[in-house]
């Protein structure tokens, strides 16, 4: 095992990795921007190195840096998280080349699925089903609006760099095509540098179900089943369960055997994500593979009692996977809502502010994974994710009223959450039918507005200012807050109320 690990990012990933280490006896080395000279996973890490100002590209994205700082702390592995340099091949070559490990897949498998086209091509060779579409680097628009036509409408025009929902487009009919090229080009070249697009059929009503899949160096490739992500805003997931309400066993088993094949076509080694989108009927066609943990990987732990980022480092490590696949099962049922700084309201525009008061909830088969609380801001420079709430039940009726209470019990005061709209989609019939699709928000939910809070946010944070200003004029508890007995229970009566708020 190694002694020291570098975890090459920032915010709840990076503290739920540092904690991975710890559990596994491994030190860890956090890196920061100036941003975050105070974020938690600085706090917790066994040692921090400052690697550049607030600004992306002078900081988490800045690779050579990072492997610095690796080398200079003495680090043996380095571990991207998502985001960030995760999926960069570049990145994972330079730190092998830099006499370390990176702990995730090959240079080779991320270069080959990092390209959306390509890992159709690949994918296709390898009999995995993919959807229809058209690819091509020398195609005229009248190319594509031909192809178009033989596809069939709708159609989907993908940024072939894609991710994150960016460089997308739905076309409805023949009349929209050349200026959805032109919009998803200049979004792809805006975000990834390529403005390479291609076609896919637009499978309507479509569930967006992934496969887990992890690999040893030993040739051992399993398959830890399914998510379903169908609850997306801009194509991004904001809620996901396991199982999925859509597919049978006999379904599942063959996605993941679809999933294993898509892994071995690369020589996958470590942790990665297949995801399909499947119809009405459950049949299902390969999207993309993400070559990383991804954000919603606690649901599959939870179901499948492996924790996966212990895995990641122990396979990078070069140790065997502990199972084979009929080692594996699934029990029960867990649902992950992330919790962002944004307005729901108003087309999910991000916000930013300070946190004044964070009050995560807690309870039997609740986890919150989280890298801000109470005192941190959220800021424009990174990704408005403040939690992940997940939670495990038995059954899914009991594991959808276990996080409509955990989502009712957590308080964030001072920048706007999604919280009461998560909330809303949890206890929807349509999502308690289990008959959500990816057009599940833009059908019902589209014209969202809050229900009048029981208290205005004004009052809860002329509350918590109050408390904070007492507590500043106080200093350390005095008698005077337990009513003369200093061994009182009652002291801070303040923040005890705010508590119950
Ligand atoms: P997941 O598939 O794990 O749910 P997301 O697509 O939500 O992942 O992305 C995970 C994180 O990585 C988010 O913070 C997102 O902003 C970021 N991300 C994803 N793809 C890219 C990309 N190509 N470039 C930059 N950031 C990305
Ligand atoms: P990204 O790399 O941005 O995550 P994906 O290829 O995974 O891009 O697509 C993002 C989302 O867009 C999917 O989760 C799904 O909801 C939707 N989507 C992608 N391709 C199709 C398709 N062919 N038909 C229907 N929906 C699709
Ligand atoms: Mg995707």
């Amino acid at each position: 095992m190694f002694a020291k690990i570098l975890i090459a990012n920032r915010g709840e990933i990076a503290v739920r990795l540092i904690r991975a280490c710890h559990e596994l006896g491994v030190s860890a080395v956090a890196v920061y921007s100036e941003a975050d000279a105070r974020a938690l996973h600085v706090r917790l890490a066994d040692e921090a190195v400052l690697i550049g100002p607030p600004a992306p590209q002078e900081s988490y994205l800045r690779g050579d840096k990072i492997i610095d700082a690796a080398l200079q702390t003495g680090a043996q592995a380095v571990h991207p998280g998502y985001g960030f340099l995760s999926e960069s091949p570049d990145f994972a070559r330079a730190v092998q080349e830099a006499g370390l490990v990176f702990i995730g897949p090959p240079e080779q498998a991320i270069r080959q699925m990092g390209v959306k086209t390509e890992a159709r091509a690949i994918m296709e060779q390898a009999g995995v089903p993919i959807v229809p579409g058209f690819q091509s680097d020398t195609a005229t628009d009248s190319d594509f609006q031909r192809e178009a036509d033989r596809i069939g409408y709708p159609v989907m025009v993908k940024a072939a760099g894609g991710g994150g929902g960016k460089g997308i487009r739905v076309v409805d009919s023949p009349g929209g095509l050349i200026d959805a090229l032109g919009a998803a080009r200049r979004e792809a070249e805006h975000a990834f540098g390529d403005p390479t697009v291609f076609l896919e059929k637009y499978i309507e009503h479509g569930r967006h179900i992934e496969i887990q899949v992890l690999a040893d160096m030993r040739g051992n490739t399993v398959h830890l089943f399914e998510r379903e992500c169908s609850i997306q805003r801009r194509h991004q997931k904001i809620i996901e369960e396991t199982p999925s309400t859509l597919i049978a066993p006999e379904v599942r088993a063959r996605m993941g055997e679809a999933a294993v094949k898509a892994a071995q076509a690369v020589g996958y080694v470590n942790a990665g994500t297949v995801e399909f989108i499947a119809d009405a009927q459950a049949n299902f066609y390969f999207m993309e593979m993400n070559t990383r943990l991804q954000v919603e990987h606690p649901i599959t732990e939870l179901v499948t009692g492996h924790d996966l980022a212990l895995l990641q480092i122990r396979v990078a490590a070069g140790e065997p996977l502990p199972f084979t696949q009929a080692d594996l099962s699934q029990r029960g049922h867990a649902i992950e809502c992330r919790v962002y700084a944004e307005d729901p309201a108003n087309s999910f525009l991000p916000a930013t502010g300070p946190i004044l008061k964070s009050v995560e909830p807690i309870g039997p088969g609740i986890r919150v994974d989280t890298g801000v609380g109470t005192g941190d801001e959220v800021t424009t420079h990174y990704d408005p994710m403040i939690a992940k709430v997940v939670v495990y039940a038995e059954t899914r009726e009991a594991a959808i009223r276990k996080m409509d209470t955990a989502l009712s019990q957590y308080i964030i005061l001072g920048v706007t959450t999604n919280l009461p709209f998560l909330r809303d989609v949890i206890r929807h019939p349509v999502f308690a039918a289990g008959e959500a699709t990816t057009h599940f928000i833009d059908e019902q939910l589209s014209v969202w507005q809050p229900a009048d809070a029981e208290l205005p946010d004004e009052a809860l944070i002329a509350a918590v200012l109050g408390e904070m200003g007492s507590s500043l004029a106080h200093g350390a508890p005095s008698m005077e807050d337990g009513g003369g007995d200093s061994f009182s229970p009652w002291g801070r009566t303040d923040a005890f109320r705010l508590g119950g708020l």
